[in-house]
């Protein structure tokens, strides 16, 4: 049979407290957000029930249909939008998530302003970087990232630090070595790197927040 959730979570806990002990880190550092995205609330109950509070959703609307019913059991669920964010979706990701690992763009600065006065809500927002400089990809080119964080602290977005999703299929490390640089450069502290394949490795190289999905639930349908 499958491992249970209390196990999984368990087990990346302990990777996480070796990886850290490896690059003398402290754990308390890192935080681990659980990516419960295409599951259900059967089964992001377990962990919640085996101590995990930290969660996180790359779709708002999924996000809504889910969360609200889970936190009126668990009112200390901090939750986290790891995916791309629409502008026109600004208003609802405030109101419902509590930190942002997506902001990428000029006219979104401007939608998270505009929804921060109306919902009279702040949040903390990661600023996503193409690290790998992929056409496709969401996250905010290496070279208009001065501008981006320039725009985003004159608008008062309380920057939490930088987010990278790294090339699929090859090395990761040099990626999240290059966003740890990048982050120093800009005198950031928040590095929020490393997936379920490498996470490891990313809070060797610095992360503090590690975004892990397949490793505590299990393979997503797609
Ligand atoms: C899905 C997702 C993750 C988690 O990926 P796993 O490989 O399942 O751990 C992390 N970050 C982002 C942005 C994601 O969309």
């Amino acid at each position: 049979m499958s491992k249970s959730a209390t196990e999984r979570l368990n087990e990346v806990q302990a990777e996480i407290e070796k990886a850290c002990k490896i690059a003398r880190r402290k754990p308390e550092e890192v935080t681990l957000v659980a990516v419960s995205k295409t599951h259900d609330a059967e089964t992001i109950r377990p962990l919640l029930e085996a101590g995990q509070r930290v969660f996180g959703e790359n779709r708002v609307q999924e996000a809504q249909d889910k969360w609200p019913a889970l936190r009126e059991e668990y009112p200390d669920v901090e939750l986290h939008l790891v995916g791309q964010l629409q502008s026109n979706k600004a208003e609802d990701a405030v109101e419902l998530f509590d930190c942002i690992h997506s902001l990428d763009r000029p006219s979104l600065v401007k939608a998270l302003c505009k929804a921060f006065e109306k919902t009279g809500k702040q949040v903390p927002c990661f600023v996503q970087v193409d690290i790998g400089e992929e056409e496709q990809k969401g996250g905010c080119a290496i070279a208009d990232l001065p501008a981006l964080l320039e725009q985003a602290r004159e608008a008062g977005i309380p920057i939490a630090g930088l987010m990278c999703v790294p090339p699929f299929g090859i090395e990761a490390a040099p990626y999240f070595a290059l966003l740890a640089k990048i982050a120093d450069d800009h005198e950031l502290k928040g590095r929020s790197m490393g997936m379920s394949g490498d996470y490891s490795t990313a809070i060797m190289l610095g992360a503090t927040h590690v975004r892990v999905g397949t490793a505590l639930f299990g393979r997503r349908d797609s």
